[in-house]
């Protein structure tokens, strides 16, 4: 049991949302697989060893249903929060965007913008929540990435940037191209390949970048000078332009794939690391030293009971650190708390941690008193954070 540290520029807290039937357990489920057991792709020829592997875990009951998964990408900590898609759960949806820092917006590829992704997606608007879309089902029958794309902006308001294309369609759905980087990324028998751009698909994807390019220059100025001069933005260009207008939720980068299938969960990985925001970047210049030399003030955002753990308190660290076996504050309740075990939960095993700290998404064993929203602090610093105000992080009140 080790104190951990976690560089928070490699902290990604995410939540995913989507319409009912839209795909978000599936593309939950491929997340924590790809994640989980990365080390195990090699051995996945056509998906069954997914399936496999998923109905195993199922079977045993583990905790991809936890309010907080945490699982790694690419160099990357990623903490997955469940939100709940049923629109009865608008508090608690609302209540998570403020625990969240980024999500994932899953639609339906036949079905485009649905009357609860529009519900979901003005919350995320008014919380200033970054988002990158998901258009899935794109092996279905009457799968229209480019509707979809359209329906985001018409429907959503939003300022959809497509950054790949399908190669094939419906049943034949078989890649993407990347449109920033201009490769295509191809699923078959021997799992995920890296290939050159389809030439039957060059002309198209020279213009749509050509048009995602345009698109962004117009809301950074960054890019905006280089496409003044006529330059062709490199890569890694676009990608940090793409990153600066999805952080200040000017536009929204639009993937595609079907998690069923397997097929383009990836990519869409990428595209959480590369474009959602750090913890450091939600509120990033309001602070005058790292969050986690300041007192402790942490959010309680869901109580869940777990079958060998009994009652599991989730919060999220908002600065300073929270230790095993200390004595904290609940300002809300004006009562103090013991801190029992400190978990990490993960897709197929739980984590014990000695301490967390800012930034970081852990389940508190040994919370007797604490509910929902209220704040865990220290004495010395008593604080209240206002769940429901995001991204504003502390109200004092002493
Ligand atoms: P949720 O309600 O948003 O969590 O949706 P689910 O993940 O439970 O998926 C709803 C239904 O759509 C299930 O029957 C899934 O098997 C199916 N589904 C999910 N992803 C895909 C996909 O990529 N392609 C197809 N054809 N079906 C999918």
């Amino acid at each position: 049991m080790t104190a951990t540290f976690l560089d928070l520029v490699k902290v990604r807290n995410i939540g995913i949302m989507a319409h009912i039937d839209a795909g978000k357990t599936t593309t939950a489920e491929r997340i924590l697989f790809y994640t989980g057991v990365s080390h195990r792709i090699g051995e996945v020829h056509d998906g069954t060893a997914a399936l496999d592997f998923m109905k195993q875990e199922r079977d045993r009951g583990i905790t991809i249903t936890s309010a907080a998964t945490t699982c790694h990408w690419d160099g990357h900590t990623l903490n997955l929060i469940d939100t709940p898609g049923h629109v009865d759960f608008t508090v608690e949806v609302e209540r998570c965007l403020r625990v969240l820092d980024g999500a994932v917006a899953v639609f339906d590829a036949v079905a485009g913008v649905e009357p609860q992704s529009e519900t979901v997606w003005r919350q995320a608007d008014r919380y200033g929540v970054p988002r990158v879309c998901f258009v899935n089902k794109m092996d279905r029958a009457g799968a229209d990435l480019h509707r979809c794309v359209a329906m985001i902006a018409d429907r959503l308001g939003a300022v959809p940037l497509l950054v790949q294309l399908p190669i094939g369609a419906e049943g034949g759905f078989t890649g993407v191209v990347d449109l920033v980087a201009m490769r295509a990324r191809v699923w078959s028998g021997d799992g995920l390949s890296v290939r050159d751009v389809p030439s039957a698909l060059v002309e198209e994807a020279r213009r749509r970048r050509g048009r995602l390019v345009e698109t962004v220059a117009e809301l950074d100025e960054p890019l905006m000078a280089l496409y003044l001069e006529g330059a062709e933005p490199s890569a890694e260009q676009l990608h940090a332009a793409i990153r600066r207008v999805t952080l200040a939720s000017a536009a929204t980068p639009v993937f595609c794939g079907s998690a069923f299938k397997n097929k383009g969960v990836q990519p869409l990985l990428d595209g959480v690391v590369r474009y959602l925001p750090s913890p450091l970047d939600v509120g990033a210049g309001q602070r005058e030293r790292p969050p986690e030399d300041e007192p402790l003030a942490a959010l309680a955002f869901k109580i869940m009971s777990d079958r060998h753990l009994g009652r599991l308190t989730f919060v999220r660290i908002y600065s300073g650190r929270l230790e095993s076996g200390a004595t904290v504050l609940n300002s809300v309740k004006g009562r103090r708390e013991r801190i029992g075990k400190l978990y990490r939960m993960h897709a197929n095993a739980r984590e014990e941690i000695a301490s967390a700290g800012a930034g970081d998404i852990v389940a508190v064993m040994g919370l007797k008193r604490t509910t929902t929203g209220e704040t865990l602090c220290e004495e010395s610093h008593p604080v209240v954070l206002e769940s429901m105000d995001f991204p504003a992080p502390v109200i004092e009140v002493a």
